[in-house]
């Protein structure tokens, strides 16, 4: 009998708890359909969602904004656009806050005279620049041409009639400031730059990176018999492109970039950079400006320079070979300089920032992210410059609006999925993107147990692997190289509605061919591979191509 009762009392329990899990189950269920008829329903996208939750900013933050002019920096010496590309790229520009552009033509303009082989076989026309006037002037925008007049030479000085100026004769970057051609080639290109801008107020003469100074036996004696330093030499140049600038356009306000001038030692600076004239463009791209160029530098600048301008990035600057940008980076680096500004404000006047976007890192080296996959960083960057709250993932969704993009967070990179944006250009990103993407799936194949196991250079070499673990990646192996084949034909023809087809092909050719041989390699050996179902003893032993038997 108690037994009995022990039972009956265990059943209840038992029952109570199938009720409970089962009411459970069904409030699960509820609330499951409840948030999947949310999503299905509403506009929101489930990349929108599952985004902003983590970032959503709790208590208010304090509004700081840069109030100077800005600039974007256009760096011609890789993708110049096409001049149609302008009709969209400078209203946009305008509607953006932005005041003007900084044009770097490098070998893209079209140098006359003795320096016409200084142009590229692609090189604008002057029609061409006369229609960038045209266009910046109906958009409110200001010309300043960058015209490097030290470093960074490299397009002038590859070429056969040019190498005797070089600095080191090996290398063709810097120009040789004591040889007697070297001023009258530079004032020759200034001249040519700055008449085909008629309008133009300011202009820009570079001077970066210049890394060999002083290293030639003329400059060496002439530091000697002038007791003079590196740095002494250096700004002697300089001060003799600026005097060319005053004597032939008194009005023009000059700039240079400043990291030469980093390492003038105080007494240096003072005496050397007091009444130079030149308006310091001071430059860093990366995520701490306000540490990495730390207070003893601004300190030393207010001695001598009552106004500078400041430089960052809006691509162009954490990789060689980036073809995405990492915009995160940019938008703290906008940040970050915000908050130089604001500390240093009291000290000096930052009257206006260039955001720069670069496209090769110098004249020989590849293309890195193409201007119509860095506007969506170049938009979130001014915005934040105007003072959008700071907010981990950036004023997405007003760079969205503008850019008419469906999925805000997509602006952030490909990790947050396809922005699917309607603007010019938008394809190019949509298919750098999906590039990305292909990439990722490769690396997963090459670092799985099957690629390292069974197909390695051993197993190539020695026609030797199972062909189970091969017919299990075929399908995968198939569809990579669909989809390689597929990017490069879209890709193709974004490209060429927005590049000529130089650019198309030499981004085609960096990014894409490497990918798509390497995929069709895989499949060739798959191929060799499985075209066998008897195997020889080990040890093995390499094959003899029958050719060869014959002989
Ligand atoms: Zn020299």
């Amino acid at each position: 009998m108690k037994r009995h009762i022990h039972f009956v009392a265990y059943r209840k329990v038992y029952n109570w708890t199938i009720k409970y899990v089962a009411l459970l189950f069904i409030c699960a269920l509820i609330g499951f359909c409840s948030v999947y008829i949310y999503f299905f329903y509403s506009d929101a996208t489930i990349g929108e969602n599952i985004v902003v939750e983590p970032f959503q900013i709790s208590k208010p933050v304090e509004k700081v904004q840069f109030t100077g002019k800005k600039f974007v920096h256009l760096d011609l010496k890789g993708a110049p656009p096409k001049i149609s590309y302008y009709e969209y790229l400078f209203p946009l520009l305008f509607n953006s806050g932005v005041g003007g552009v900084v044009i770097e033509y490098e070998d893209t303009f079209p140098f006359e005279g003795n320096l016409s082989n200084i142009s590229a076989l692609n090189a604008y026309t002057r029609s061409d620049i006369d229609m960038i006037n045209i266009l910046a002037d109906t958009n409110k925008l200001e010309i300043i041409p960058l015209v490097q007049t030290f470093g960074h030479l490299e397009f002038v000085l590859k070429l056969e009639e040019f190498k005797e100026l070089r600095e080191v004769p090996i290398y063709p970057q810097e120009i040789c400031p004591s040889h007697e051609k070297s001023l009258p080639l530079l004032t020759e290109m200034l001249t040519q730059i700055i008449d085909a801008h008629p309008f133009t107020e300011k202009i820009h003469i570079g001077a970066d990176e210049t890394h060999h100074v002083g290293r030639c036996k003329e400059c060496t004696r002439r530091m000697k018999l002038e007791h003079i330093t590196t740095d002494g030499l250096y700004i002697k140049h300089v001060k003799k492109i600026r005097d060319f600038l005053r004597r032939k356009y008194p009005l023009l306000k000059i700039f240079m970039w400043d990291d030469q001038l980093r390492n003038f030692s105080e007494e240096e600076t003072l005496n050397e950079l007091d009444k130079l004239d030149i308006i310091p463009v001071v430059w860093q791209y990366n995520t701490d400006v306000f540490n990495t160029l730390g207070p003893s530098l601004w300190s030393q600048y207010s001695k001598v320079f009552p106004n500078v301008w400041i430089a960052s990035a809006f691509k162009g600057a954490t990789g060689v070979d980036q073809y995405i940008v990492d915009v995160s980076h940019y938008n703290q680096n906008h940040r970050s300089w915000l908050d130089v500004v604001e500390n240093y404000k009291f000290l000096m006047k930052f009257d206006a920032i260039i955001l720069t976007g670069w496209q090769r890192y110098d004249h020989f080296s590849i293309l890195c992210e193409l201007l119509p996959v860095g506007l969506p960083s170049l938009l979130m960057n001014l915005k934040i410059l105007e003072g959008e709250l700071d907010n981990r993932v950036g004023p997405t969704k007003e760079v969205a609006h503008i850019l008419h993009c469906r999925q805000p967070y997509g602006l952030m990179g490909p990790a947050f999925g396809s922005p699917r944006c309607k603007f010019p250009g938008s394809d190019i990103l949509e298919n750098a993107y999906r590039l990305h993407r292909l990439n990722e799936d490769y690396n997963e194949l090459k670092r799985s147990s099957v690629m390292r196991g069974w197909v390695t250079n051993y197993n190539i070499l020695y026609n030797f692997t199972n062909p189970y673990h091969f017919y299990n990646i075929a399908p995968q192996l198939n569809h990579l190289e669909n989809e390689v084949l597929e990017i490069e034909n879209d890709m193709s023809k974004a490209l060429l509605n927005v590049y000529d087809e130089y650019t198309k092909d030499e981004w085609i050719l960096t990014y894409i061919n490497p990918l798509k041989k390497e995929i069709q390699e895989l499949i060739r050996v798959k191929d060799q591979l499985l075209d066998r179902d008897v195997w020889p003893r080990r040890p093995l032993k390499l094959e003899v191509p029958k050719e060869q038997q014959r002989t």
